[in-house]
């Protein structure tokens, strides 16, 4: 054990089953393959279906939807161990929950047959389709339009930079149902694979990640049922924002996870490394590094697990989702950055874990909100006057 330790103080006997299973998992058989799958772009088919094979798609979606009713915590466990063997799969993950959210908060019975269940229980993949060119932080932007025809609907627009989109078996897609009208005008529509009029580019060029694609998606008068419908018309802005609070929990226990497998990175190489005729971990310089990186680390992995449990008491999560996504993303990034400090030229080189570890951490400041719409959202928050 390092001194990060993977427990969480406040772990059940059941918080500890799932960290041996889904620990046990991505050291035998994720983290191995991790650096060739960057290497050469591959998306890991294999691993996200043995995802679905422990039980791990839907851990925290009630039983009678398909899941293990676990609590957020439990699937925090998971997400973390995932990523501290392998970011990209991770971040697949992760897009998966972000997806099923939409059909677990808002799916009625037909939609929750439908998708949640097959995705909770590991047989489907979701991803979450919001952000367009047009269309990042602002999501009033969104340029996608879903016209009304007879009793369906038929989508045209594009939207860029979705995690699996292609490999996915139904999108989470936000459309304009009211021109001209921002935010207040989106809806939400689950968008089937396969369904005729949508294409893909091919995977994007990106510095990470780079065994997760994300793609353009082209919807091209793509014809959907009134049944493709999620949640009421003209709500898809609160729902959408209402799925990213939770989501972000999920990303922060990713970040713990990278920066996890940093700090023991770090520590290893300072045992082994000598300069000056000692182990560089000798030199005070250096422990004082590692202790800033387990001390932040620590304070990021409370922090979600706080989160976690906003969550399941069902609390508003503007403040606190966002909280623990600024808060251990932005610890990630230091904690990768000091280990790669560490590690002094030899971390530098391409084809060493820290330098994909650098690689792969930047984006968690960026996506599911970059860090000043957080600070943006927390501070919102701050600013309302308190008795
Ligand atoms: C690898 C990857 C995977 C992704 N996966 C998905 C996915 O699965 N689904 C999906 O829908 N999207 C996805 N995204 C998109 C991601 O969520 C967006 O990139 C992100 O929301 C930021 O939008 P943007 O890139 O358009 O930046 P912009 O919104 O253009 O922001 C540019 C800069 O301006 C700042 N800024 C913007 N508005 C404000 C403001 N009001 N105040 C202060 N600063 C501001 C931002 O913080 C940022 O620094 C992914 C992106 C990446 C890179």
């Amino acid at each position: 054990m390092t001194a990060a330790g993977p427990a969480i103080p406040g772990e059940s006997e059941e918080h500890a089953a799932i960290r041996e299973v889904f620990a046990g998992f991505a050291r035998r058989e994720v983290l191995p393959g991790a650096a060739g799958r960057d290497a050469g772009s591959v998306y890991p088919a294999g691993l996200v279906r043995r995802l679905g094979e422990l039980d791990g798609m839907g851990i925290s979606v009630a039983e009678t939807d398909g899941g293990l009713g676990l609590d957020t915590a439990a699937q925090l466990i998971a997400i973390e161990e995932v990523a501290y063997a392998d970011a990209a799969l991770a971040s697949i993950y992760t897009a998966h929950y972000l997806g099923l959210e939409v059909f677990r908060q808002y799916g009625d019975g037909a939609a929750r047959e439908r998708w949640l269940r097959p995705l909770a229980s590991g047989r489907a993949v979701a991803a979450f389709a919001l952000t367009e060119p047009g269309a990042g932080s602002d999501i009033g932007a969104i340029a996608t339009v879903a016209r009304q025809d007879g009793d369906g609907w038929v989508l045209s627009g594009s939207k860029t930079f979705i995690s699996n989109a292609r490999e996915a078996d139904v999108l989470a897609l936000f459309a304009s149902t009211g021109p001209g009208q921002g935010s207040r005008g989106l809806s939400a529509f689950a968008l089937p694979a396969g369904t005729p009029g949508v294409s893909f580019s091919p995977p994007q060029d990106k510095l990470g990640l780079r065994s997760a694609p994300t793609y353009t998606v082209y919807l091209d008068d793509v014809r959907l049922p009134a049944s493709a419908l999620i949640g009421d018309l003209g709500r898809g802005g609160p729902i959408a924002l209402t799925v990213l609070n939770a989501a972000r929990i999920d990303i922060a226990a990713m970040a713990n996870g990278i920066a996890r497998r940093a700090l023991d990175l770090a520590s290893r190489y300072a045992a082994e490394r000598e300069q000056f005729g000692v182990p560089i971990g000798e030199f005070q310089a250096i422990q004082i590094l590692l202790g800033q990186m387990d001390a932040e680390l620590q304070a990021a992995r409370l922090t979600a697990t706080w989160a976690a449990a906003e969550r399941d008491r069902g609390a508003d999560l503007r403040r606190a989702g966002s909280i623990a996504k600024y808060v251990a993303t932005e610890t990630c990034f230091r904690v990768v950055d000091s280990a790669l400090q560490i590690h002094g030229g030899a971390g530098y080189l391409a084809g060493s874990e820290i330098e994909r570890l650098y690689r792969d951490c930047r984006v968690l400041r960026i996506y599911e909100g970059t860090s000043q719409i957080q600070l943006l959202t927390i501070g919102r928050e701050a600013a309302r006057p308190r008795d």
